[in-house]
């Protein structure tokens, strides 16, 4: 398929994406300077991909029935899962049937659970994960927590962005661990997985792209999390040559093994040259936005290019770049970014609003990119423009 007719005939392309966050509005943007037609899907209206998209559907994507009917009705050239929480059993049965699946509906499926992903690498591809063991009740929890040790962290075998994960650090920690766990968890409670604590020097989610003309990676993407939520991330992280060279291969095992053309974050915990793999997303990753200053293709822009078969031979890194979350707190559907003239009055810093319509608790509405002679000096012009910023919560 290395051909694209005109958009919105019966030659043109169309894409479903399946997700409609800010991860997938740049995809959508993407998609669409490639002359796509873009369909966005997510659970509430006016998500950020539905923005930019041509038409839009709200549907709970977890029921298989309604995906399947709303495939069947559009019938797109490309599925694109860009979140986790799927009916990812449709996906394998449409993808018999036909439709393709971005980057596979197995690797959507392995992904979308952390069971699947961490047997396949540590069980099947012998790859070294920190240890662990998957709990589905209080009791099977308890013996999973004293055969793995304290530190150890738990987290809901279905969930993402730190939502029911906790860390264990003294026997105290186990009643709460637990509630946590089965409060935080995607599809409610339900299983857990424990896993040893890994106490790494520091982690990174390696971009790997799969197209037509092979596999090229990313320069490593350093990041901070904060409560298992992403909020500081630069490239490129400095590594030895040899732990380079054990995440590519790390990596390379990964995606090979989930195949399909697109992007993978592959995420990875580094302990002098010990490469730990942790888990991967067959799709653009939150900690990744940092490309959008620091590449000619953002990852968003591999992701697109690979997934419509065209060729990836090489990325083109521009140098020390840093991102900073933007995570906003309240009850709201109103919030003013202020103070602008502040946060963009130096060369190099740029700022994406995501557009979410609204904040309960705490959301991440938007980051601020920054580059520089040096990742140190990115990362610090990316928090100076960050403390310039005021954030008005306003009143529902
Ligand atoms: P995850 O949702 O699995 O990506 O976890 C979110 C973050 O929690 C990771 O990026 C790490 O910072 C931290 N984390 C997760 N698992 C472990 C572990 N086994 N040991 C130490 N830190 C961890």
């Amino acid at each position: 398929m290395s051909k694209i007719g005109s958009v919105m005939t019966p030659v043109g392309r169309k894409a479903l994406l399946l997700g409609s966050g800010e991860l997938g509005k740049e995809v959508a943007i993407e998609l669409m300077r490639y002359g796509v037609e873009v369909i966005a899907c997510d659970r509430y209206p006016n998500a950020p991909a539905m923005q930019v998209a041509h038409r839009s559907y709200v549907f709970n994507m977890l029921d298989g029935d309604e995906l399947h009917r709303i495939i069947e009705l559009e019938r797109p050239d490309h599925i694109i899962p860009e979140v986790e929480a799927i009916a990812t059993p449709t996906l394998l049965e449409l993808e018999k049937e036909g439709f393709n699946v971005t980057p596979t509906a197995r690797a959507a499926w392995l992904t979308m659970n952390r069971e699947g992903i961490r047997r396949l690498a540590a069980e099947e591809l012998g790859i070294t994960t920190s240890p662990y063991r998957f709990a589905s009740t209080r009791e099977e929890f308890e013996k999973a927590v004293e055969e793995i040790g304290i530190p150890c962290v738990v987290k809901p075998i279905m969930s993402s962005s730190g939502h029911g994960q906790s860390t264990i650090k003294t026997p105290d920690d186990i009643d709460r661990a637990w509630h946590i766990s089965q409060e935080g968890g995607r599809a409610g409670a339900g299983r857990v997985i424990v896993e040893g604590f890994v106490n790494f020097d520091y982690e990174i989610t390696l971009l790997t792209v799969r197209s037509c003309s092979g596999t090229v990676y990313c320069e490593p993407v350093g990041h901070i999390q904060i409560d298992g939520d992403y909020r500081y991330s630069w490239q490129p992280q400095p590594m030895s040559a040899a732990a380079l060279a054990s995440a590519q291969e790390i990596a390379k095992k990964v995606t090979d093994a989930l195949g399909g053309y697109g992007i993978f974050g592959v995420e990875l915990f580094i302990k002098g040259d010990q490469v730990i793999f942790s888990e991967v997303s067959p799709r653009p990753h939150d900690t990744g936005m940092v490309t959008m200053i620091s590449q000619d293709l953002s990852e968003f822009g591999l992701h697109a290019r690979a997934l419509l078969g065209l060729p990836v031979p090489a990325i083109r890194f521009y140098g020390p770049s840093a991102s900073r979350a933007l995570v906003v707190e309240g009850d709201t559907d109103k919030i003013e970014f202020d103070n602008l003239e502040k946060v963009l009055a130096e060369p190099g810093v740029q700022l994406r609003i995501f557009g979410k319509p609204e904040v309960k608790g705490h959301r991440r509405m938007g980051v601020i990119l920054a580059t520089d002679t040096t990742v140190e000096a990115a990362r610090a012009k990316a928090e100076r423009a960050y403390e310039a910023l005021s954030v008005n919560v306003l009143p529902r």
